[in-house]
Order: C-alpha cells, then structure tokens, then sequence
C-alpha cells in the first residue's frame, strides 16, 4: 500500500517516529509521499525524506546503540520501513495573511530545481477559513503549476470550499499534459469528470470513507479503478475506529477495508491498483 498523503514529518510524531513507522511497514504500508506546507518545516521533511530512501524489501543492517540516539528524531530502525518521498509547494492557508508569500514561492522553486521531489503539493485553493486571499491564493496555484510543468511533476491539489475557483485555474490548463492527485477529495461527480477530462488525475480517499456519512458509497463504483489512490492525511482526518485521534499510516488498513467493502471486492485488489495508480502518476 502506498499512503500518498501524510504529514509524518511534523511535531506530532518527533516522540515515536520510528516505532509509527514500523507500525506502517507492518501494516503494509511501502512508501508514504509527505506533502511540503510552509518553509517552517521543509528542513524536518527533508531530514525525514533522507533517512528512509529505501524500500521496506530492502535489508538493512542492525543500528549500533550509539547510532539510534534517543536525540535523534529521524533515526531510523533496524527493520524494514516504508520509503518517504518529500512533495515540495506552499499550501493554500498558508499564502493567507503571510507578507512573505511570494518568497515562500521562490523557496519552493529554489527546492525543485534540486529534482529532489516526488510532486509539487500540496498546493490549490482553499477558501474555508477565508475569501480575502483568494488572488493571492491563486496566484500561488497558478505559479506552482507552472513549476510543476517546467519539472515533469505531478501536483498534489488542496481543495476545500472553493471548487468552482480551483477547476477554474486547473481548466486553463487543459491540453498542457498536467497530471496529479485531488487530496482528500470532497467533490461529486461532476467535479470528478471535470478533473479526469484535464489528464491524468487521481482521486484520494482517506479517512472520511470510514465516517457513517460520506460521499465514497455513491462515487467509488461510478470511478474508474485507475483514478483511485490511497490516503491519510495524517496527522488529521484520522479513520473509524480512531477517529479524532493522531492519525498514522499503519491505519492505511481501515481505509482500504472500507474502499474493499464499497466496491466489494478484495482488499488486496485494493492494494494491488491502489499502489498502481500511485506509482504511475507519482512516478515511483
Ligand atoms: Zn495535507
């Protein structure tokens, strides 16, 4: 399984970082692609990003006591754990009020032009909070896609309370060969056709599928298979039975269950086009 969303980078898991990750590798979980917010935390997502390269198929040698230090928050373990590729943008909220939004820009165009990252994200329009920053926010958008463009990435898209403003900036780049992921998608099915109708996006489903309302039931089995991709979102929208909890990826799990029970088909089926549809728009 790969969780194309989580924020495993931040505070929240500096006290138990590698045993959650060894709780993901064992949940099944091969990667997890960690999505940038602000240049606040890029250095604590690049540090992560580069102590787990690897594949959980690939062995590594046992640590040293010396070498798993209890100061060191990424350390990583003995065992096998899941690779963590870092995303590069500026989310959406955090362009709102901030004076320094453009130069948060160019740390972001500064980043990619290492060729370091997985996606440009997350990135998009998010109006929930507030309509005053809109220009601002789109702008963003729009400059961030343009990157995207310019290195071959995918984009990983933010979208909360602002469809018709963020199909609108995706729309003007029809035809360009732009491709990426709706997170967290909250949208119907009209959103979805207008989506899929730009390149070649897919859709993330978290957890919400879990919640006694939700709207996965109706659009799951009108989606094609190839448009869907898990993921947490962790450290938020945590899934049923944890629901309100810290979220981690190891819950990946409940997730793909519920995804498996709407289409009733098997969770390694989920698990199997899933981590295809991942590996193809993200290029793993
Ligand atoms: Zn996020």
């Amino acid at each position: 399984m790969i969780d194309t969303h989580g924020h495993i980078y931040l505070e929240d898991y500096d006290a138990d970082r590698a045993e959650m990750l060894e709780r993901a590798s064992q949940a099944g979980v091969t990667h997890i692609l960690c999505p940038a917010v602000s240049s606040a935390t890029h250095d604590r997502l690049l540090e992560l990003c580069g102590k787990y390269p690897k594949t959980s198929q690939e062995k590594r040698p046992p640590l040293t006591c010396e070498q798993s230090g209890a100061d060191d928050n990424f350390a990583p373990t003995a065992v096998g754990v899941p690779t963590c590729r870092p995303m590069m943008g500026v989310h959406p909220t955090e362009v709102n009020g901030n004076e320094g939004w453009r130069e948060e820009l160019e740390i972001v165009e500064d980043h990619l032009a290492t060729g370091r990252f997985c996606a440009v994200g997350e990135v998009g329009i998010d109006l929930h909070w507030s309509h005053d920053f809109l220009p601002q926010q789109t702008e963003a958008f729009e400059r961030q896609i343009e990157l995207a463009l310019r290195y071959d990435l995918p984009i990983a898209v933010h979208c909360r309370d602002a469809w018709a403003e963020t199909l609108a900036v995706l729309e003007r780049y029809r035809g360009r060969n732009l491709r990426g992921v709706m997170h967290a998608f909250s949208g119907g099915m009209a959103e979805y056709q207008r989506v899929t109708a730009l390149g070649d996006f897919v859709f993330g489903v978290g957890g919400p599928v879990t919640y006694k309302r939700n709207l996965w039931p109706e659009l799951l089995p009108q989606m094609a298979r190839e448009h869907i991709v898990l993921e947490t979102d962790a450290p938020w929208l945590a899934p049923v039975p944890h629901r309100g909890e810290r979220n981690e990826p190891a819950w990946l799990t409940y997730i793909q269950a519920a995804v498996a029970a709407i289409l009733s088909v098997s969770e390694a089926e989920v698990d199997e086009s899933t981590t295809q549809n991942a590996k193809r728009i993200f290029g793993l």
